[in-house]
């Protein structure tokens, strides 16, 4: 039986095109998404804009358009990345979809009638004249502790303090200006801190779904002595009126904060796919549910570091009291830095994909950076441009390209092609011992631990380049030339020597194909092979003609990546930011546990 997957990447924030850090992500989980295929797994790869609350709303207004169609315009900008740094996502959806809205809709009644939802009046700030509640990341004041001015809402850039909006000394609202005043307003509440969802997350987190380093730290969220606050806060849940969002039943005026219905996407996103899958026309909802009640299936969530909370907390306790089925595995990934400098939207740095793509720079060559230097913890990763140049150039291209255009040649001109089955004892030693690496370099795919599954290659492909150092086919081509006996032994060394090396460059293929599907789908061809699985590693190609060799990867022009480094022009950002970046990461959880706690008084972001 195969293993069943439903595999998702983080919904991106649709109000600004992606950055660096989004394709790290789709890169991570697309590397392991193929590694899983090649092994026969079933998988079902999906994601979708995360389209709703506040900042979408307010800049689609600055614009002009609906929210539906400034969502449209980020969502029609998203193929050029995926397809361009080969990101096979199965589906891309849009949370502000029908399906998200029955679905979320559907979720939020399971949890009401299981007497999970609870409505308190609270006090917020409220912009008189936009007529809106405003979110903190859009209020404006002086910091309660250092006095800094043009601080925001919710923490202070000058001091680091984290406080609730109503702290601000001479608050205003950043949309227009006006003095905010304290207005109260019914809001909904997810009861997290009932005993029922405190027992089964308390549960859920420990078992083994998450990385060790994650489960420990969500630990200290139960502990009754953790920073001197105890239990889990009821999580708010609703927005008032205006909000682009999601209405909630029997409520009229209030909408679903956007954190609510943002993870309900990923179903609705599958959802959609079935619908497009249907031959019969139906929409899908039927075969999804079937499809999800599976209990072979396992729900896979790839997420950043800072969105653990809602993946770790609020979601598995909706899904779970809505009697559906949990996640099986959250697997969370730390950053990605420019020359060690953390990337921030708001000063404009960090590297452009679309200028990356632009510059005629190799798509491919970014996955392999980054996969040579991803692993299973929750670890920043550094961009840097030597390294960036010399793993690409040394290792890529002079260790594992170059194994074959050293032997194409030789092969294509001298024997038309044509393999030698006979490839001598060292050779078939070499290829043993390469094969002989499969299983391993298989579960380093399964564990994420890419950056070793790559070291391990290089380290046959070294072996491979010993090989060839030692038996010189350049060498034995000359010596080939020699008339009877000598030069006929010569002339089958020669063709036995190229032969293994092009047997080896179809294993190491196979190891790296996760990480370099194009380049191996050009393998592939000039193998004259079908696409290459890892039970492909067993069987030797034998006697098999090749096709001529293309040149298959360049190497890195210094120059380009120069300019790529080059800072572009400041971006316009919004205030608020986007949802994987403003809330709550591992680090910083002690102050934003704080910061959680005044939430259940004081509406936040969005
Ligand atoms: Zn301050």
């Amino acid at each position: 039986m195969p293993r069943k997957l439903f595999v998702t990447t983080a919904l991106p924030y649709a109000n600004a095109a992606f950055h660096i850090g989004h394709m790290m992500e789709y890169i991570q989980a697309d590397t392991w998404v193929r590694a899983q295929r090649m092994k026969g797994s079933e998988v079902h790869f999906v994601c979708a804009d995360d389209a709703h609350g506040a900042p979408i709303m307010i800049a689609a207004d600055k614009a002009g358009l609906t929210p539906q169609q400034f969502v449209a315009g980020i969502a029609a900008g998203r193929a050029q990345y995926l397809d361009g740094f080969h990101i096979a996502f199965d589906n891309w959806h849009s949370t502000d979809g029908v399906e998200n809205h029955r679905l979320a809709q559907s979720i939020y009644l399971a949890l009401r009638d299981k007497d999970l939802i609870a409505t308190r009046t609270i006090e917020q700030f409220y912009d008189p004249q936009k007529g809106m509640f405003l979110p903190d990341r859009f209020i404006k004041g002086d910091c309660p502790k250092c006095g800094a001015s043009d601080q925001y809402g919710d923490n202070c850039e000058a001091c680091g303090a984290v406080y609730a909006a109503t702290d601000l000394k001479n608050p205003r609202s950043a949309l227009s200006g006006a003095t905010p005043v304290m207005r109260s307003s019914e809001h909904f509440f997810f009861k997290l801190s009932d005993p029922r969802c405190v027992e089964f997350l308390e549960r859920w987190t420990q078992d083994g779904k998450l990385q060790s380093e994650v489960a420990n730290k969500v630990r200290e969220w139960f502990s009754r002595d953790y920073n001197g606050l105890s239990g889990l806060a009821d999580w708010d849940i609703s927005r008032d009126a205006p909000y682009f969002g999601i209405e909630i039943p029997g409520a009229p005026g209030k909408y679903f904060y956007v954190w609510l219905d943002a993870p309900v996407g990923y179903l609705a996103s599958l959802e959609n796919l079935f619908a497009k899958r249907a031959q019969d026309g139906s929409d899908g909802a039927a075969a999804c549910a079937a499809y999800l009640a599976d209990p072979q299936l396992e729900q896979v969530h790839f997420i950043g570091k800072d969105i653990v909370t809602f993946h770790t907390l609020f979601w598995p306790a909706m899904l779970y009291f809505s009697g559906r089925k949990v996640p099986d595995h959250i697997h969370v990934h730390g950053f990605l830095t420019v020359n060690n400098d953390k990337m921030s939207k708001s000063r404009g740095t960090g590297i452009s994909p679309l200028r990356y793509l632009e510059l005629g720079l190799d798509p491919e060559w970014l996955r392999y950076y980054i996969a040579a230097k991803l692993n299973a913890r929750v670890e920043d990763i550094d961009f840097n441009p030597e390294d960036f140049i010399a793993r690409v150039n040394s290792d890529l291209v002079g260790k594992y390209i170059n194994i074959a255009s050293r032997a194409a040649g030789f092969l294509a001109k001298r024997f038309d092609g044509q393999l030698s089955s006979d490839l001598g004892v060292e050779g078939r030693l070499l290829l043993d011992g390469l094969r002989a690496q499969r299983a391993a370099i298989e579960e380093l795919y399964e564990t994420r631990e890419f950056g070793k599954a790559v070291r391990e290659t290089m380290l046959l492909a070294d072996r491979v380049n010993a090989y060839v150092d030692q038996h010189k086919p350049w060498e034995l081509a000359k010596q080939a030339g020699a008339d009877g006996e000598a030069g006929a032994a010569q002339r089958a060394a020669l063709h036995d020597v190229c032969s293994v090396c092009i047997e080896a460059f179809r294993l190491l293929t196979i190891y790296l194909k996760p990480i370099l599907p194009a380049l191996a789908a050009q393998v592939e061809a000039f193998l004259q092979v079908p696409p290459l699985q890892f039970a492909d590693a067993e069987q030797a190609l034998g006697q098999h003609r090749i096709a001529d060799y293309k040149h298959l990867m360049q190497r890195v022009d210094a120059a380009k990546l120069d300019a790529l480094l080059t800072p572009p022009a400041p971006a316009v950002v919004l205030p608020g930011g986007e949802a994987m970046a403003d809330e709550i990461s591992i680090a910083d959880f002690a102050d934003r546990r704080r910061q959680h706690q005044a939430a259940a008084a004081h509406a936040r972001c969005r």
